[in-house]
């Protein structure tokens, strides 16, 4: 078997997987890269690669890192025509909703050269008629579900926790006259998690793909997250009478600060009088998400029923129009506002710290990572004032990072879920990190598994 990480390696973006055996080749995830500066001339190099023939790709969800990049199959100058994808139905669901979005922001970026830096590349890699040619090729199967994508392969996919459809993939196939079984982590999430099933346990497997986003670190825990957030509403909401800005990723991130809302405000802990999710991405992926109830958990059902019951404990407005954004501009408090891109680097968050970050009494609540070079980073960095549409925009507003709201296994959530693995692989990588918290994990498997890990490599062959 033939392994070539074509990306998320070293890094955690650009998820790419290229698998070899006997005559079967197909890839694992088809991701963009994001964030940094050399993401976008990655994109392009990435996109113009020749790829030969693939028999199928399988995706394990629908993050942009994960399946970004798929509509270059779409693509009129690759030549091989378009293979078929495999994932659960909740991600066939959301990756056409996922791609738009992404070309809608490519277009918007490319026609506005200079005005600020395109997040993906100067021109766009895509239309959204590739994608809605893409989205043909989308195949839904059921978790646990063995299905054959070529006469040689089988494949099963199993809850990982992750986001709403998230999948790890089983893949058993035909190798030098062997069966063997790869086993492909994807990004998997922690069992705490409030809105979506926990992940299933691993089967064994000879070689293993693993994810170490958070290799080298542990979430703070979820009653620790909930007490700090209880404390920022408070303070922000009753005392100050300010607005709390939420910066959140639309896919997942959102919805799930959304339920923490609904736990909170229904247990009587928190008072909240108005939420908004200024984010049309954010609310086509809560109806995708709620369409799937038997992939989400318990409490994030409840939360839907109560909402479309009108029975909430608080009030709950989407956004839609550019007008209707603008007019939050004008609450001066008592507000929970939440809006995309979760690192501030585009979309609507951009005009609400605008407007709340130079008032004291107002707060912004980050409920996730910020990468290098973000604005996100800079305002958690402590910078007393940050550009925002040409201005120096002052800092006067708390500012407050929630712990415990990754969708990311945490170190020791990772270890949990390998030590599951009935026997020792026969080869291991570790994938989807940084380098500290991919030697980290691997550190750790070595010393208390005894098992070989190899750090995946980006664009190195192996041969297992
Ligand atoms: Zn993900």
């Amino acid at each position: 078997m033939k392994l070539k990480f074509l990306g998320a390696a070293g890094e955690v973006t650009g998820s790419c997987l290229l698998v070899e055996a006997d005559d079967a080749r197909f890839l694992i995830d088809c991701g963009m890269f994001q964030g940094g500066r050399d993401a976008a001339p990655k994109n392009r190099r990435a996109y113009a690669r020749e790829l030969g023939r693939l028999d199928f790709v399988l995706l394990t969800h629908a993050h942009i890192d994960h399946c970004g990049l798929l509509p270059r199959f779409a693509w009129p100058r690759h030549g091989a025509g378009l293979p078929a994808i495999y994932c659960t139905k909740p991600t066939a669901d959301l990756v056409p909703v996922m791609l738009a979005d992404s070309a809608f922001v490519q277009s918007r970026a490319a026609a506005r050269p200079g005005r600020r830096r395109a997040p993906v590349t100067e021109s766009p890699l895509y239309t959204l008629e590739d994608v809605r040619r893409l989205a043909t090729r989308l195949n839904a199967v059921p978790y646990g579900v063995e299905f054959l994508p070529h006469p040689q392969v089988a494949v099963r996919l199993h809850n990982a926790g992750h986001i709403v459809g998230a999948a790890f993939v089983e893949v058993r196939l035909a190798d030098g006259g062997r069966r063997r079984t790869l086993l492909a982590s994807g990004d998997l999430g922690e069992n705490s998690a409030l809105l979506v099933r926990d992940r299933d346990l691993p089967p064994p497997a000879d070689v293993l793909v693993v994810e170490s986003t958070y290799g080298d670190r542990n979430h703070r825990s979820l009653q620790d997250t909930e007490t700090e957030l209880v404390e920022v509403l408070h303070e922000v909401l009753q005392e100050r009478r300010g607005n709390v800005v939420v910066p959140a990723f639309a896919l997942g991130r959102a919805q799930e600060f959304l339920v923490l809302l609904y736990r909170l405000a229904k247990a009587g802990r928190a008072r909240v009088p108005l939420v908004f999710v200024d984010s049309p991405l954010a609310r086509q992926a809560a109806e995708v998400t709620f369409a799937h109830l038997d992939a989400v958990d318990e409490e994030a059902a409840e939360f839907h029923c109560a909402e479309r019951a009108r029975k909430l404990p608080f009030a709950l407005r989407y956004t839609e129009s550019v007008e209707d954004s603008m007019f939050l501009n004008s609450i001066r408090g008592g507000a929970v506002i939440i809006a995309a891109s979760g690192m501030c680097e585009a979309g609507r968050i951009r005009h609400h710290l605008r407007h709340n970050l130079p008032r004291r009494e107002c707060a912004v609540l980050f409920t996730g990572f910020q990468a290098a070079g973000t604005l996100g980073r800079r305002i958690v960095d402590g910078a007393r004032s940050v550009p925002l549409f040409g201005e120096s925009i002052p800092v006067n507003a708390s500012v407050h990072t929630l712990g415990g709201l990754s969708a990311h296994a945490g170190q020791d959530s990772l270890m949990d879920w390998l030590r599951a693995i009935a026997r020792k692989p026969r080869a291991v990588f570790v994938n989807h990190g940084e380098p500290l918290a991919a030697h980290t994990l691997s550190s750790r498997l070595a010393s208390e598994m005894r098992w070989s890990p190899t750090i995946a490599e980006a664009e190195t062959g192996y041969e297992t």
